[in-house]
């Protein structure tokens, strides 16, 4: 029996998807501090114009530059395993497919954006990159893509992190880029911290003020910053997950799929495989699509619809998005990816419009899924990639139930020996669930209570 399904370098996608262009109602536009929709040349300082272009196009196929596939083909097309190990002990109908983004080498789905970043920035004569990583996937993500491209990189870590991840920084620095604990003494915002809190374990908020301080404030214009999820270019750079899944699913025979599944913390992964899926969901084709949260960060299943900045400095433009709001602390819970107040406004868009059937799963049940996952099928996933199985595990036992023979699908997002921690925490039985209580979600939603009103346009078909 066929259980892998590989495809070659010529049958590689050559372009990337836009949903932006086939989404029944429109998006709402970026807006400035003034309330205005921002202009490109707002943005100019912080991005090179050639992913500005991208970040705003509405066109449905953007070409992707022979060197960005070469630099792509060092780990893609990325295999399309068929679970049949997990599908075995669970003793269900339900044929489960993943697609395996953990081959990359620095293990994620990330690369996928970073290279391609990457490559327009060097096209656009930048020499230098910015950027903050939480848990670390990023910033090797993005030292790796600079690294390739010859571009410096500059990384500001999360304190708290830098000091309990040390091999995360580690590649960094294997890959050439710098990478320094936030907040640092070499940004203002950085400074202003530590003078009021000297021993903070730092935030995700506080390591984006630094990097796209640190990219706007040098001199010399060479220097840009890059972001890994959220934005509508990144998403784009993900859809050759789904488009190649599209591809090896009709290799190995399967004429449709019935539940497409990914985890979403910005929303990139699940967007790259779920994207091109949503475009025949559109046109009318009968598939269940579900992003899934952490119950500690419920952004899609709690938050509003609503303008949010992207960051807790309010450097970022407003975004329309469900949003937690941005002062949100979320729970120290160990998918430090699934931590993010915010989700990319082209997932909100399509979860306004009800094309998506978001999904909160506890830690405790998404550890032990992630547990039996790794005993059948072998591989130890990353801690956000555990709520993608715990749901498609979900959806298997449903079929069962059902006696239904359904297809389903999910993107094993990254692989976790760089997040063993977690697992020695629930292996020792210490992880608790943290479902984010009602009192502290209105607190926190007090932040955007000023903030333009975002309308929930939909045609209501779904
Ligand atoms: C960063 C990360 C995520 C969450 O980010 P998205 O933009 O929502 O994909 C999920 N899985 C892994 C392995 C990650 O590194």
């Amino acid at each position: 029996m066929q259980v892998k399904v590989f495809l070659n370098e010529d049958e590689f996608p050559k372009q990337w998807y836009n949903l932006a262009a086939d989404l029944p109602s429109p998006m709402l536009p970026p807006l400035g501090p003034d309330g205005n929709p921002i202009t490109p040349d707002m943005l100019a300082p912080v991005f090179p114009m050639n992913l500005i272009e991208q970040e705003l196009s509405q066109e449905r196929w953007i070409d992707i530059p022979e060197e960005i596939k070469a630099l792509l083909y060092r780990w893609r097309p990325t295999p399309l395993h068929r679970a049949i190990h997990l599908e075995k002990a669970l003793g269900t109908p339900a044929k489960i497919y993943y697609k395996n983004e953990s081959v990359s080498p620095p293990g994620s789905h990330k690369p996928n954006t970073a290279v391609a970043q990457a490559w327009y920035n060097k096209q656009f004569g930048i020499e230098k990159l910015t950027t903050e990583t939480g848990a670390g996937q990023w910033g090797s993500a993005l030292a790796f893509a600079c690294a390739l491209v010859g571009l410096e990189c500059k990384v500001f870590m999360v304190r708290i992190s830098f000091d309990q991840k040390p091999f995360r920084k580690a590649m960094m620095q294997a890959w050439g880029a710098t990478c320094i604990a936030s907040p640092s003494n070499q940004t203002q915002a950085g400074q202003d911290i530590l003078k009021r809190i000297p021993d903070t374990p730092g935030s995700l908020g506080i390591a984006i003020s630094e990097a796209v301080e640190a990219a706007v404030s040098d001199k010399t214009g060479k220097t840009r910053y890059a972001l890994g999820s959220v934005l509508n270019h990144v998403m784009l750079h993900q859809t050759i997950i789904g488009l190649e899944a599209k591809k090896q699913l009709k290799k190995i025979g399967e004429k449709k799929v019935d539940v497409i599944i990914g985890c979403a913390g910005g929303g990139s992964n699940f967007a790259g495989l779920a994207f091109p899926f949503v475009a025949d969901k559109i046109s009318g084709k009968d598939i269940t699509i579900i992003p899934v949260e952490p119950t500690s960060c419920p952004t899609m299943t709690r938050a509003p619809f609503a303008y949010d900045h992207g960051d807790t400095a309010k450097m970022t433009p407003l975004l329309p998005m469900h949003s937690l709001g941005h002062n949100f602390i979320p729970p120290p819970i160990h998918a430090g990816g699934l931590r993010y107040h915010g989700m990319a406004p082209l997932v909100s868009q399509a979860i306004v419009e009800g094309l998506l059937t978001p999904q909160a799963l506890h830690q405790t049940e998404c550890y032990a899924a992630a547990l039996l996952f790794a005993k059948t099928e072998g591989i130890i996933c990353a801690p956000e990639t555990s709520h993608a199985i715990a749901a498609t595990i979900q959806e298997a036992q449903k079929a069962k139930e059902e006696g239904k023979k359904k297809v389903i699908l999910f993107n094993l997002s990254g692989h976790g020996l760089m997040d063993l921690t977690g697992y020695d925490n629930y292996l020792a039985g210490k992880l608790i669930d943290y479902p984010l209580p009602e009192e502290d979600l209105q607190k926190s939603l007090e932040s955007i209570k000023d903030l333009p009103q975002a309308p929930a346009n939909k045609t209501g078909k779904w």
